[in-house]
């Protein structure tokens, strides 16, 4: 088994955990401490055996426990140099903070993990993509819009957790001021649900079969709108959804797991 639990997810809070049932890594930790242990616990896999947690760019909503896990746990923290200068997770022990660049794997405990730009208003975001046989997954959020660079480092994975932000009507006449709603619909901002369904079309086509959309707005999405958009751009160029590819939403506060319907039987929600 190789596989990917979004533990949370979502503007108020993300972390996610890639695990091939021996080792096991932590993608950010945009939680309290306390609420990640019991999280990463609810999957069954004990906090004390995570290898490493890696980390996407500074923002609070992906770094809000990073410190307090890694020095409970004393593990390494990874992330491009722009991102450990950026970030506030407090003291860590020498030698635990690792630098890593976009576009250079690197192996943890045997798994594959090659970091990717993307574009966002952060010092030096990333995503990541992890490879283990012959099988990709990835975590892609935190996207101000799909470039061909990105689409190729996205594309071929199995699994992935791909960010649907918000529904851009929602968007444009929600309370917030001018400025904010101008920065999360720019390049560098969030990716929007309709974005997200394009993005997921692409995937399907490059022989991807598990799509869970994340990060999204609380104010200006609901799981529903985002889930019906990528539904019905899928649907309408005649994907058959749960037969060529499964359609999820990660939960905002609860572990979310892949389905596997179609593949090993019934989907299994924790
Ligand atoms: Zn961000
Ligand atoms: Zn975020």
């Amino acid at each position: 088994m190789f596989e990917i639990y979004s533990l949370i997810s979502g503007s108020s809070g993300n972390a996610s955990l890639v695990t091939n049932g021996k080792v096991h890594i932590l993608i950010d930790c945009g939680t309290s401490g306390k609420r990640a242990f019991e999280l990463i616990q609810s999957t069954g896999i004990s906090p004390e055996s995570i290898s490493a947690v890696l980390v996407t760019h500074e923002h609070s909503d992906h770094t809000k426990g990073v410190g307090i896990v890694a020095r409970r746990l004393r593990l390494p923290v990874y992330a491009t140099a722009g991102t450990h200068a950026a970030m506030d997770i407090g003291r860590l022990d020498d030698g635990s903070r690792i630098v890593i660049r976009p576009g250079t794997e690197l192996e943890i405990g045997g798994i594959g993990v090659l970091p990717f730009s993307i574009p966002h208003d952060a010092a030096e975001p990333c995503g990541y993509s992890f490879f283990f046989g012959n099988t990709k997954l990835t975590v892609a959020t935190d996207i101000g819009r799909v470039t061909d660079e990105l689409m190729d480092n996205i594309k071929g994975s199995r699994s992935i957790i791909l960010e649907s932000n918000h529904d851009i009507d929602m968007l444009r006449f929600c309370e917030y001021p001018y400025p904010l709603k101008q920065r999360i619909l720019s390049d560098i901002g969030h990716l929007s649900n309709e974005a997200a369904a394009e993005t997921a079309l692409e995937l399907v086509r490059s022989g991807t079969k598990h799509i869970m959309l994340g990060h999204l707005s609380d104010k200006n999405n609901m799981p529903e709108i985002a889930k019906m958009e990528a539904y019905n751009k899928l649907t309408d160029n005649g994907v058959k959804i749960d037969e060529d590819v499964t359609l999820q939403v990660a939960g905002r506060y609860s572990v979310t797991r892949f389905s596997r319907s179609g593949e090993y039987g019934q989907p299994r929600h924790i």
